[in-house]
């Protein structure tokens, strides 16, 4: 069996794939319904960068050999991508400059009925970038430059209380509550209503734009399941596979019929492995689970009172 680099989980095309290899070649389509089986070699190296400018990953120029853990970028390449500059709002370079000069949109997104953060994308990879958070539904509250926007999401955290992060573990959580189209646009119209009150805004409000982005996950959890196990860490040479019942923006989310548990796992763990990796549309492939910590976590019950 070969081999692949796997280098994550992206919505580039606008539906959940892995990336194995190569960023230029396509990735493997994460339909829920699929079989996955994943199985790490123990070698890891740098899964390369998003190159804003072109729009396109690049493949890691050095293959640096990384360890274990969430962190799947080397040094060079957390530059060369900007992450540095998009996640801070500092230009440290010419390429970070050009990036920050970009359109940005300042956003609300919403994860169940009561969780809703602030954050910020470059305009052109909104649809993207809500995907890959996981967001249920989103509003655009302003747009300006990356600065700009950078600095009202900054106002909009301290001055109206808004997390700029929220934890993989509270989006699984939110998973069995979530709100209708209708509800999730009155939600997200009164926490802007909320937000407009208490921040004196630089930047130009926008009619809201409203998407709703649940459906595209195709979750699909048994109806009797009350709990999933959350994956916070993999040994070196963990299996994990099962059957697909859905992807929440960068986490996959999978049954194991052996077990009857579902596993969440985040993509950021299994970046930079090369692995044993089999997809299969319909055939099954034994599930299995190994070196493999999870965290139990529970589902809320729809009908239950508390
Ligand atoms: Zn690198």
């Amino acid at each position: 069996m070969a081999h692949d680099k796997l280098l994550g989980i992206y919505w580039d095309s606008g539906k959940p794939a892995l990336h194995t290899r190569q960023h230029d070649q396509p990735g493997l389509a994460l339909g829920t319904g699929i079989y996955l089986s994943l199985g790490l070699s123990g070698v890891r190296h740098c899964i390369g960068y998003y190159d804003e400018a072109l729009d396109t990953r690049q493949n890691c120029q050095d293959n640096r050999e990384m360890e274990a853990g969430r962190e799947s970028q080397c040094i060079r390449c957390q530059h060369d991508g900007g992450t540095f500059a998009a996640k801070s709002g500092i230009a440290d370079s010419l390429r970070g400059n050009q990036l920050l000069s970009a359109q940005h949109d300042v956003y609300l997104a919403l994860f169940g009925k009561d969780v809703v953060k602030v954050g910020v994308t470059r305009s052109s990879r909104r649809e993207v970038r809500l995907l890959e958070q996981a967001a249920h539904a989103s509003i655009i509250i302003a747009s300006g430059d990356g600065e700009a926007a950078r600095v009202l999401e900054r106002q909009i955290h301290t001055q109206a209380g808004l997390p700029e992060t929220i934890k993989l573990a509270t989006k699984l959580e939110k998973l069995t509550t979530v709100a209708t189209p209708d509800e999730a646009n009155r939600i997200l119209l009164e926490t802007t209503e909320l937000v407009r009150s208490q921040v004196a805004s630089t930047l130009p409000s926008l009619d809201t734009d409203f998407t709703y982005h649940f459906p595209r996950y195709d979750v699909r959890l048994p109806s009797d399941l009350t709990s999933l196990r959350y994956i916070d860490r993999l040994d070196d040479e963990a299996v994990v596979s099962g059957r697909l019942v859905g992807a929440l923006g960068r986490c996959l989310l999978l049954h194991n019929g052996v077990d009857e548990k579902v596993y969440a796992l985040d993509s950021v763990l299994i970046e930079g492995y090369e692995a044993d990796t089999q997809l299969q549309q319909n055939q099954a492939i034994e599930s299995r689970v190994t070196g493999v910590h999870a965290k139990h976590i529970d589902l809320y019950q729809q009908g239950s009172l508390f």
